[in-house]
């Protein structure tokens, strides 16, 4: 069981799989979230994820086009997990979230070419310069 929440506490989840992947995202909508960086997120089967407390939501279409759900504790501001409505199959959490953030390991850097020229990209990581392929459904 992985398990997280919001600073204040308001916001609660329990996930009964571990994350499809992980990787930081440097889209611009990102950059505000995050605080002038890239967000770092891991990606759940929504199925496998329950969500417990109130969040708000802010709606938005996104630089890849997908009309995006940001959820967010309205106690504490928190962005806990975002959605797309082109494929309600994944929820993608923010990882500062985990209870424990060393359960995941990002293994990539989205939108790269939106990256403040300072940000400190680890060359490990693979780099997609725009929005990567998306995940399979039928995972
Ligand atoms: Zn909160
Ligand atoms: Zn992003």
């Amino acid at each position: 069981m992985i398990e997280g929440g919001c600073l204040c506490g308001a916001v609660r989840y329990q996930a009964q799989v571990a994350p499809l992947v992980s990787r930081l995202c440097y889209c611009r909508a990102c950059q505000y979230i995050a605080a002038g960086n890239a967000t770092v997120n891991a990606v759940f089967p929504s199925a496998a994820i329950t969500f417990m407390g109130e969040m708000r939501e802010f709606i938005r279409t996104a630089d890849s086009g997908n009309i995006m759900h940001r959820s967010f504790c309205p106690v504490c501001g928190t962005h806990i997990c975002s959605r797309g409505e082109a494929l309600p199959e994944f929820v993608i959490v923010r990882v500062g979230t985990l209870d424990d953030p060393n359960i995941i390991q990002p293994s990539a850097a989205i939108w790269t070419s939106s990256a403040p020229r300072w940000a400190c990209i680890d060359p490990a990581l693979e780099h997609v310069a725009q929005q990567p392929s998306p995940l399979k459904k039928s995972t």
